[in-house]
């Protein structure tokens, strides 16, 4: 197995899955459910609690680690502030198509009344907006910790790192050990991704045989609703921005960088495409090298527009698959969970299904939502991580033309 990618054993564990699932069902018919339940559903019960053991670690100090690079006061300033205000507000309105295309297409139409069942037994917390609002401050950042709430958790985690890095040499220490506290978790998530494909394996066949194929018509249309979405954030988002602000035909943007987008497409990995992007950048849209050393680097670091709109749709599939209605105040709660989750995103391959783990736990979503999006994460990977360095090029263009750092 050593010479497959691990997405490509995922994705095989995925069909193998699939196959027994199927073999299963026809072979024992109606006693399928309950043997899978009692004797394959385990190994992907494994699977998710070893994800859901790394959530609270990992978003603390990764965020931590993020916040503490943006808040450092010698980067921020002028550009710093700009280029921060661009990127979030991008993500959000990602987000934000990300839950229209689902709730447009949706998805899991076509397989909520199979999973309806199930849902049933699932207890998903209701709030509303303004307690979902008043609820971001933890009164106890501990007991937040404890709990595993999510958007607390990633509000004192950016108030700790901004104000680690504000204090300068005297934070460095804490600085320091949030960076090895989330290297750590890194390798820990990279082990419990090496068992994915038993995993999404025993989960599939777990779907497969409880609630029959129909899951795959619904996969399809969050391929489709993502790869739209895609090109509709693209196109009228970063479109309008880079005509207006950037004064840059839209064309020849991104013309400029498709080479760089092609490299996203196949690695799915902002940060490997980073010297790519920077090239495309500084040579084909003239972007000065001191803006864009700047920029896209922090971009590659926390701008995931391709991401977080990938985490509106699966979240809102994966509710749908389960009958659960949403609250606004919930809705609310992912696009701010997604927005602010995405600064602690990696820019490598599959970061993106982790940060979805605690999308799905900040509104108490069944985190069977991850097997059965791991499946097909990579076709998914390749799509966002494009729209990705597709935004932090746009707004690296709109900053260096206020800055006055176009090379025309
Ligand atoms: N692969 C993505 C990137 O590198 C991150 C993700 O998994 O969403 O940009």
């Amino acid at each position: 197995m050593k010479k497959f990618p691990l997405w490509a054993k995922i994705f095989i564990g995925f069909g193998i899955g699939l196959v027994a699932g199927i073999i299963l069902k026809v072979a024992m018919g109606e006693n399928a459910a309950a043997f899978s339940t009692t004797w394959i559903k385990p190994v992907g019960t494994i699977f998710i609690n070893l994800i859901k053991m790394l959530i609270v670690p990992l978003i603390f100090s990764s965020l931590f680690v993020g916040a503490a690079s943006i808040g450092d006061p010698k980067k921020l300033g002028r550009v710093g502030g700009k280029t921060i205000a661009f990127y979030l507000v991008t993500t959000l309105f990602a987000v934000i198509i990300g839950i229209l295309m689902a709730t447009i297409l949706q998805p899991g139409a076509l397989v909520s009344a199979e999973f309806t069942k199930l849902a049933a037994a699932k207890e998903v917390t209701k709030t509303s907006l303004a307690t979902t609002l008043i609820n971001l401050v933890p009164k106890n950042p501990v007991a937040a910790l404890s709990s595993g709430n999510i958007l607390q958790i990633i509000v004192f985690a950016l108030f700790s790192g901004i104000a680690a890095s504000l204090i300068g040499e005297k934070g460095q220490p804490v600085i320091k050990v949030m960076n090895s506290c989330a290297e750590i978790m890194y390798k820990i998530t990279a082990f419990v991704m090496e068992l994915a494909p038993f995993g999404v394996c025993a989960l599939i066949i777990n779907t497969i045989c409880n609630q029959g194929l129909s899951i795959l018509a619904g996969l399809a249309i969050v391929i489709a609703a993502v790869y739209l979405g895609s090109i509709i954030h693209a196109f009228f988002v970063y479109g309008t921005l880079v005509k207006t602000i950037g004064k840059f035909p839209i064309l020849k943007f991104f013309k400029g960088i498709l080479p760089a987008q092609i490299i996203a497409f196949s690695t799915t990995s902002s940060s490997g495409t980073l010297p790519a992007t920077i090239e495309c950048n500084e040579n084909n849209l003239g972007v000065s090298k001191s803006i864009s050393s700047f920029v896209l680097p922090l971009g590659a670091t926390i701008n995931m527009d391709g991401t977080s709109l990938y985490q509106g749709v699966c979240a809102l599939f994966i509710a749908q698959i389960f009958g659960i209605d949403l609250t606004v105040g919930q809705i609310i709660t992912i696009i701010l969970t997604a927005t602010l989750a995405s600064i602690g995103t990696a820019g490598v391959p599959g970061a993106g299904l982790i940060m979805l783990s605690l999308v799905l736990s900040s509104v108490g979503l069944p985190m069977e939502g991850v097997a059965i999006i791991a499946g097909i994460d990579r076709i998914l990977d390749m799509a966002r991580t494009t729209l990705n360095i597709t935004g932090d090029s746009a707004v690296n263009l709109i900053v260096a033309q206020t800055e006055g750092e176009m090379r025309v």
